[in-house]
């Protein structure tokens, strides 16, 4: 099969489209054929050598895809050929091994995708859903009633934070950077959209949460923004870190002032009992039409490196995905 194989740590250009041979399924796993890959900020951390987790090279990249079971192994209830499924991993790691045509996953890494809902959509279900998810519902308490500010909400863990907390009865105010952006945020019915570029921006969402400040916040970009979240935050709200690409310094004073909160995320440590409770939430959000993954580029497989180069430009607009 091809797949995306990254030989070293590096640049974007260390990932190479390869062939090498089928997976076969084992037991209690079922292979998927792979329709579409998701793209993820963490893929690029993990491809510079950088990330907290670290897999043996060679290794195929990515957690996120979707795609059809071609073959299902021994101890496998439940699956069938021929299953429409988004996956959450695969058989070679947590967070990687989905950059490819072919796929084994073991039994709980599969979930069976709604008709509606097009692999594209499928690829960008995993780590971007789950995410928010447990952003909101798992650490943040989000309530119907709430205002909520998602700091970055035009990519791929915004849009579905957007997604589920309108469904929820949040208030929703959601930042992006472009044009393009703010209306992506906008088409996900928050209520309001602000442009995280503009200055007196921070004030406008004060202005737009009657005074208080946002209940909730949901931050993709803490190391620029932990400190001014503080500043506006409501008296005793919560700040939920879930993005950060470098160091910040912060009055914890504001922390003690507000009776405020700070939390943080990390996907990979979320417990199995939450993660199980995510996809329910997903799947029964998919079925009803209160989400719906937005894509906003795909890529052939091939074009790999560019669509890395793409996820870490300014300009988000809903998920990256590679076609194998
Ligand atoms: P993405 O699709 O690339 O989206 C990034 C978002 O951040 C966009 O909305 C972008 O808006 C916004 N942004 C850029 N500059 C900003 C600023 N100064 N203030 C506020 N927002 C800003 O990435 P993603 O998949 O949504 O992930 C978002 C972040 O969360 C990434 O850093 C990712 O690594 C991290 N993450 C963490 C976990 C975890 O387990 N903790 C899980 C998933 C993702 P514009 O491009 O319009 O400026």
């Amino acid at each position: 099969m091809k797949a995306i194989l990254a030989r070293e740590f590096g640049g974007p250009d260390v990932l190479k489209l390869e062939d090498v041979p089928d997976p076969v399924a084992g037991n209690g796993q079922v292979r998927v054929r792979i329709h579409a890959v998701g793209v993820n900020p963490y893929d690029t951390y993990m491809r510079a050598g950088g990330y907290a987790i670290k897999p043996e090279l060679p290794y195929i990249p990515g957690a996120d895809a979707a795609g059809v079971i071609d073959q299902v192994g021994p101890g496998v209830t439940g699956f069938i050929v021929g299953h429409r499924v988004y996956i959450s991993g695969t058989a070679l790691g947590k967070a990687h091994g989905a950059y490819a045509a072919l796929a084994v996953c073991e039994q709980h890494q599969v979930h069976r995708l709604p008709p509606r809902i097009s692999f594209p959509q499928g690829a960008g279900l995993f780590v971007p859903y789950v995410t928010a998810w447990r952003a909101l519902f798992g650490r943040a308490n989000a309530r119907a009633g709430d205002t909520l500010l998602i700091h970055g909400a035009s990519g791929g863990v915004g849009i579905a934070a957007v997604q589920f907390a309108v469904a929820a009865g949040l208030t929703v105010i959601g930042t992006a950077g472009t044009d393009d952006g703010l209306s992506t945020v906008k088409a996900q019915g928050a209520h309001h959209a602000v442009n995280h570029r503009s200055p007196g921006y921070l004030e406008e969402i004060v202005a737009l949460s009657g005074g208080r400040g946002p209940d909730l916040i949901l931050e993709m970009l803490a190391n620029e923004n932990l400190d001014h979240d503080l500043t506006m935050i409501a008296p005793g709200g919560r700040v939920v870190v879930i993005g950060n690409r470098g160091r910040v310094q912060i009055d914890p004073r504001k922390i003690m002032t507000k009776d405020a909160a700070v939390y943080g995320l990390a996907l990979w440590g979320i417990p199995e009992d939450e993660v199980r409770r995510a996809h329910q939430a997903i799947i029964a959000g998919l079925e009803s039409g209160a989400l719906n993954p937005v894509v906003g580029t795909e890529f052939p497989l091939a074009e790999a490196a560019r669509a890395h180069a793409k996820v870490m430009a300014p300009g988000a607009r809903g998920k990256i995905v590679l076609i194998p």
